[in-house]
């Protein structure tokens, strides 16, 4: 059998692996998208190291759009085979692939709008909504930790890795020439203790395992009393100054805790008065699939539903979806909380309410998660003066507030607890993959070598190893 790193090495997004058994079947592990640049415009993104109809199945780990978000595309150019996944990736792949189809549809829309006016050609998105859509009929769930037969002598088997809402490992029984060979894959490797999702479930024995390294080369800084920060910063903005907070967060995960928390903080302290808005329609759709997967809750969270059946809605909380609505939130006067998308600000509705909010010294932005440089996000975190937004320069008087522990991702000791009961006669093999090679990827090969992992590699994109 061969592995062949297609995406996602020495890098961290476009997750995808391709297993090719000595008969020519072929299994892609993930088929995500690759970040950073324009979709229509990336190289890595119009095309595939393979040809989409010689793949008979794809395994993915979980819903975020760079491991999931090329698979529109993948079902265009010819895949046929199954979409294994577990439920909640199911349900969850459907609202953010056809949100990534929009936002490709809007992109390429203005892109060649302006290439119009230059005599340029025109580019096309990468799928429309209706690929999507189309690509969604070969989804195919099944539950965690029940071993599913792809096909004679190939078994796959999901275990959650406390990641996303379901997110999971992926461990593949492969049996060739008389001998089963155990190919695992970490997926992205979830922390333990935070709130709503189970903890990361290790792994069990493996032959040879493709691993996460994101944070490879740092630990996340430690907050011990999260929901008594969080209260601090509410109660000094929106009790003592009468002023708004205003979030930028993730749709998928963040939002959802961030939600959880105030409404855990609404029952045990008097909130009434401060009304609460998340300002994103996939926020809104994502919270709704929560709602519909309690089987990925903690014991924390399954004990506060028998008491408060619905964790994610409260009196003062409202979700909106409509864009009239979100513009009325500019002349509401008082004290509110205001979460809304994306995470890092450099896109959506969130940079309306900052434009909005950043010069009122009675605010608050609070930043629950890294940015990436050059965004938005990242700009206010660096604590900058003066903002230039929608062509006009902006002084920065609201609080900049930080609240760094949401992380989705394990750190260096997060992800060596998560590998440290594999057998090491057993996995002869390491490749890491989703990392950056110097600052995640290198540091943590070290770590390894020292756990006295065998032989821990760092492939290449395109590179082909036999197993
Ligand atoms: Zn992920």
């Amino acid at each position: 059998m061969k592995i062949q790193f297609c995406g996602a090495a020495r890098t961290v997004t476009g997750s995808s692996h391709l297993i090719i058994l000595n008969d020519g079947y072929k299994i892609l592990l993930d088929c995500g998208l690759f970040q950073g640049q324009d979709a229509y415009n990336d190289e890595n993104n119009l095309k595939f190291l393979f040809q989409p109809e010689e793949i008979n199945c794809l395994v993915l780990s979980h819903a975020h759009i760079d491991h999931a978000g090329r698979i529109p595309k993948l079902v265009k150019e010819g895949f046929r085979g199954k979409i294994i996944c577990t439920s909640a990736t199911k349900d969850l792949s459907e609202i953010m692939l056809a949100d990534s189809a929009h936002i490709q549809e809007k992109d390429t829309q203005y892109e060649n709008k302006k290439r119009k006016k230059r005599g340029l050609g025109l580019v096309n998105p990468l799928y429309t909504v209706n690929d999507a859509q189309h690509a969604l009929k070969q989804f195919f769930s099944i539950k965690y930790e029940e071993w599913y037969p792809i096909r004679e002598g190939v078994e796959v088997l999901f275990r959650d890795n406390g990641h996303i809402l379901g997110s999971g490992s992926v461990t593949l029984k492969i049996k060739e020439d008389e001998r089963i060979i155990r190919v695992g894959f970490t997926g992205d490797i979830g922390r333990p203790n935070r709130p709503i999702l189970k903890d990361p479930k290790q792994m069990g024995d493996v032959d040879v395992l493709l691993c996460e390294s994101t944070y490879g080369g740092r630990l996340h800084e430690a907050f011990p009393d999260d929901l008594n920060h969080f209260y601090d910063v509410i109660k000094s903005t929106c009790i003592d100054r009468k002023g708004k907070i205003i979030i930028p967060a993730f749709s998928i995960g963040r939002t959802q805790e961030i939600v959880y928390m105030l409404d855990k903080l609404h029952h045990e302290k008097n909130l009434d008065r401060i009304p609460v808005y998340v300002d994103s329609p996939l926020s809104t759709n994502a919270t709704a699939i929560y709602k519909n997967h309690p089987e990925c809750f903690d014991e924390e969270i399954s004990e506060h539903l028998k008491s408060d059946p619905n964790p994610f809605g409260f009196n003062n909380l409202q979700y909106i979806t409509e864009v009239e609505e979100s513009k009325q939130l500019n002349f509401q006067e008082g004290p509110a909380i205001i979460i809304s998308a994306s995470g890092m600000a450099e896109a959506g509705r969130i940079v309306h309410h900052i434009s909005n909010n950043i010069e009122n010294e009675k605010n608050t932005i609070l930043m629950v998660g890294y940015c990436a440089k050059g965004t938005l996000g990242a700009r206010i975190r660096e604590g900058e003066k003066e903002i230039k937004l929608f062509g006009e320069v902006k002084q920065v008087k609201a609080h900049i507030e930080l609240m760094d522990s949401f992380s989705a991702h394990g750190d260096q000791k997060e992800m060596l607890d998560f590998l440290d009961n594999l057998n090491r006669n057993d996995l002869k093999k390491i490749y890491l993959v989703h990392g950056d090679y110097e600052d995640g990827q290198l540091p943590f090969k070290k770590c390894l070598e020292e756990k006295l992992f065998q032989q821990v590699l760092i492939p290449e994109k395109g590179q082909t190893e036999t197993i």
